[in-house]
Parts: structure tokens; C-alpha cells; sequence
């Protein structure tokens, strides 16, 4: 059985919530990567995976498994589309050693209802590009769907040119989706929309059952994770890049690994998506957008918080104005840490901007800048940057004893590893060549992040920075 122990509550919901889907067969599937520690979370055996690609493939279903296509909506790019899983097939859900359940879903794996005119497939760099940044992305401690392998499918796909066909397997706590809640609101009844929120609060928030006002409260929690995981990505310099309503999960995980990248050189208005023109998902506005997100959740929630339209209108709109104020406590929280503060003065605010504007101004690098202040690395030596320097030496000065405790904890906040754009493109294109070297030294590297690494701790030259990402992939 190779450990394998699914199960299918999704599936116990109304039949308009999914449809049933086999994946496509794969004559010659060929394993690319596999992830040995994330099988031995789920309580599979990695020895035995490691040579069944098949099954990572879709041609060779684990035992147990009932696949299935989600139904959802989503609003792209501010407007409401039905969507659905057109290239994904969730197998089920893997009950792990520890208690702990984890939806297995291929991704790429052919058409399915919702395909629309898409081919139901993926091609190898993108999904090995899933692999890594969302691998990244777990041990940065930002929460994340999680990838178990990359499969080559021995068939071509067309993208721009002829790509090799690959499945990922995808890893979540769920793929309840904001957009599947649009769904439901749009297309479903008040009791499909109630067997919805009560499945999100059993599988996701269970404290809440019983709760007299369970609706509103997990309505509140799936905001508050929303707050706890934009922080972490501003944080750490994430851009997300399709911020659609579709790629936002009520767990709280990062998903949907398309045209994200991290940025070398901080500007609040980065963005890398080709297509995000008008800039409605940079870096600077995924606070805004997640806010925006939430309130088309709410609106589909709306008769779940209260009989009465206004009222339930208001209690909304207190919700969103907590996630703000949450949002806020958890970015300060933790700009503070990296900037080595232990404790609170009311001006930290205004030490953090200056430095931010500083880093605007200067074009640093957002990433090695915090690494630098701790470690005497270099930093230019401008009037400005020596004076804020010196205003936050002395701010630290004023409750620490020793700078060290300071710079130590600096070093657990501040990544020296990050999948940076350039090393990523270099190692996909090797891996497309059918060399893995690069790739497998960049995940090592990725899973020490606060360790400098001769190999990925350097940030590109200026002119290299202008990274695009493409959708389509
Ligand atoms: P995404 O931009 O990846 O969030 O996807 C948005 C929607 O497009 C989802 O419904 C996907 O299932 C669907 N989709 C993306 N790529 C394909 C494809 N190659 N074939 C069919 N559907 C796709
Ligand atoms: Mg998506």
C-alpha cells in the first residue's frame, strides 16, 4: 500500500461541488524530482514512490483513491469567472501518521469539465518552478501547498514552442478556494453555501462547531490567516503576482505557484507578471488586494452572518477593518524582529519607513540588506545611511545589553537564501536539458535559508533585475 491511507469528506458534499475525473493516461511517465521528507510526513514510503512514477502521473491511481475535479469561480483580476479545476484532479485526502490531512492533487494531468479551451496540461518548468519556490517558501516558515514529485509525462506540450509534458503533485490542506465560496454564492443554494462554511469550519477551524455565531467566526479566522500569511510575504519580499480570488485558500497556505517571484532590489511597486499591467497585484498592493478578496468572500457569506442584509453588511465590514488591524500588528511584528528589536517604542514605525524610503532611494537589494546590517556586510556609505544607521544602533542600544542578541536574532528573521529569479531560470533550464545538479544544489540551499551559501546569497547585478514571469504555463 506504500502507506497510502485516503479518504474523500470533500466528496460528501452536494454533487454541484465537483465532478468525477480520472486523469489521463501516461504511457512512459519518468520521476523527476521527488520530495523523501514531505512522503515521510504524509506516512508514505519513499522507497517504494520514489519508482512507482505512475502514480504521480495519473496512469496508476493509489489505492483508495476516487478522483475528482473541484468546482469553483473566482473574480481574475477584479471580474467574476467560472472556473473549476481545468487541469488538476484531486485523488483524496491522505490522513497522515500525525492526525493531520492533506488533499493529494495532480497537477497537469489532461482536460477536465472545466477546461475551458485549455489543454488540461503543464509543462516541466513550470511545474519544477512550483517544486521550488514552493519548497522555499515551507522553509522560510511562510505557509504553503507543498510539492511531492514532478513527473515527465514522455509527451510534448505547446506553450511558446514545444515543452515537455510534466504532472506535479500538489500537497494542501485543502483547496477550498475564496472562489469556491464565489462559486457557490453565485450558482448554489443558501444550503449548499451553509454545507460549504460547515465543512471549511470541520476541516479547517474546528473549534468553531457549536460556536452561536460559527459563520461570522470563520469568516474572521480565514481573514486572520489571510493577514498572518500577506504579512510573511511582505516580509520576505514575495510577490504573489494573480492575487484572483480563485488562488486565495480559506487554510491560510500560499497557492497557485504562476508569475510569483521574489524581489532583488526593493521597490513597493514591483511586479513581474507580463500581464499585470496596470500593476493591480504588486508587491505594495497584495495588503489592499488581500482586503479586496476578503470582502468578495464576505458578500458570499453575507446570509450566513445575518438574516438581516444591513446587518450582516456591518458585521463585514468590522471584520475586514480586524483583518486590517491584524495585518498591521503582524507586518510590525515582524519588521521588528528583523531589524533585531525585542521589545516596542511607538516610533519604530517611522525607524522601519526611513529605512524602507532608504532602501527605495539607494536600490538595495531587500533580501541581503537586512543580512548586511547584522553582519557587517556591505552597505554604501551615504550621510543618510550612516545617520539612520546610527539613530537604530542607538535604538537598540537603549534596551539591549549586547548589539550580538540583537544581530543573532536578525539572523533567524532574515533569510541569506531566497529563490532568486536568475539562480531559479538557470536551474530550470538545466533541468529542461535533463541535468538536475543545479536544481537539487539550489533546493539544499533553499532548505538552510538563514545560511550564507557561496552559490545563492549573491543578488543579481542592477541590470539583471528586470525579471517578467508569463502566464500560460
Ligand atoms: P490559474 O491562472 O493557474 O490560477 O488558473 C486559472 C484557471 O485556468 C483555473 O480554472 C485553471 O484550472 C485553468 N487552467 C490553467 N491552465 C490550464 C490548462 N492548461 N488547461 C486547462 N485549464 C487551465
Ligand atoms: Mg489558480
Amino acid at each position: 500500500m506504500a502507506g497510502w491511507n485516503l479518504e474523500h469528506t470533500y466528496s460528501e458534499l452536494p454533487e454541484i461541488f465537483f465532478r468525477e475525473q480520472f486523469p489521463a493516461f501516461v504511457r512512459s511517465p519518468k520521476m523527476v524530482v521527488f520530495n523523501e521528507k514531505l512522503a515521510g510526513t504524509l506516512g508514505l514510503d519513499a522507497d517504494k514512490l520514489r519508482e512507482a512514477p505512475g502514480m504521480f502521473a495519473g496512469s496508476e491511481l493509489p489505492p483508495g483513491a476516487k478522483p475528482i475535479a473541484q468546482a469553483y469561480a473566482g473574480f481574475q483580476f477584479g471580474h467574476f469567472a467560472m472556473l473549476g479545476d481545468g487541469r488538476a484532479v484531486l485523488l483524496g485526502e491522505q490522513l497522515c501518521p500525525d492526525g493531520r490531512r492533506f488533499d493529494i492533487q495532480l497537477k497537469g494531468s489532461g482536460v477536465t469539465p472545466f477546461s475551458r479551451n485549455g489543454d488540461g496540461l503543464a509543462a516541466l518548468a513550470p511545474m519544477l518552478r512550483e517544486y521550488i519556490i514552493s519548497e522555499a517558501m515551507f522553509h522560510l516558515g511562510i505557509p504553503t501547498t507543498r510539492s511531492l514529485a514532478v513527473v515527465l509525462t514522455g509527451k510534448g506540450v505547446i506553450r511558446d514552442g514545444l515543452k515537455q509534458g510534466a504532472v506535479l503533485t500538489r500537497v494542501a490542506a485543502s483547496h477550498i478556494r475564496v472562489g469556491t465560496f464565489n462559486f457557490i454564492s453565485a450558482y448554489g443554494t443558501e444550503d449548499d453555501l451553509r454545507k460549504l462554511a460547515d465543512y471549511s469550519i470541520r476541516r479547517h477551524f474546528p473549534w468553531l462547531e457549536g460556536e452561536k455565531d460559527k459563520y461570522l467566526l470563520l469568516f474572521r479566522q480565514a481573514a486572520d490567516r489571510q493577514a498572518s500569511l500577506i504579512s510573511k510575504w511582505q516580509l520576505a519580499g514575495f510577490v504573489h503576482g494573480v492575487m484572483n480570488t480563485d488562488n486565495m485558500a480559506i487554510s491560510g497556505e500560499t497557492i497557485d505557484y504562476g508569475p510569483c517571484a521574489f524581489m532583488d532590489i526593493y521597490d513597493p511597486q514591483t511586479v513581474f507578471s507580463s500581464i499585470d499591467t496596470m500593476g493591480r497585484y504588486s508587491y505594495e498592493n497584495q495588503p489592499k488586494i488581500g482586503a479586496w478578496n476578503l470582502a468578495r468572500l464576505a458578500e458570499a457569506m453575507l446570509p450566513l452572518f445575518n438574516g438581516h442584509h444591513d446587518e450582516a453588511v456591518k458585521l463585514a465590514q468590522n471584520s475586514i477593518a480586524i483583518y486590517w488591524d491584524n495585518y498591521n500588528r503582524y507586518w510590525l511584528t515582524g519588521m521588528r524582529l528583523k531589524l533585531g528589536l525585542a521589545d516596542e517604542e511607538p516610533d519604530d514605525t517611522g525607524l522601519i519607513s526611513a529605512l524602507l524610503d532608504l532602501m527605495k532611494r539607494y536600490e538595495l537589494d531587500y533580501t541581503n540588506t537586512f543580512r548586511a546590517l547584522a553582519n557587517d556586510l556591505f552597505m554604501p556609505e551615504t550621510h543618510e545611511i550612516t545617520a539612520w544607521n546610527k539613530e537604530w544602533r542607538a535604538r537598540i542600544d537603549r534596551r539591549h545589553c549586547d548589539i550580538s542578541d540583537a544581530f543573532d536574532l536578525m539572523n533567524k528573521h532574515n533569510p541569506a537564501v531566497i529563490p532568486r529569479n536568475r539562480h531559479v531560470e538557470e536551474a530550470l533550464a538545466a533541468a529542461e536539458s535533463g541535468d538536475l545538479t543545479l536544481m537539487h544544489s539550489l533546493l539544499d540551499a533553499l532548505g538552510r535559508p538563514y545560511e550564507e551559501s557561496r552559490l545563492f546569497s549573491t543578488p543579481p547585478e542592477p541590470a539583471l533585475c528586470g525579471y517578467k514571469t508569463f502566464c500560460g504555463t
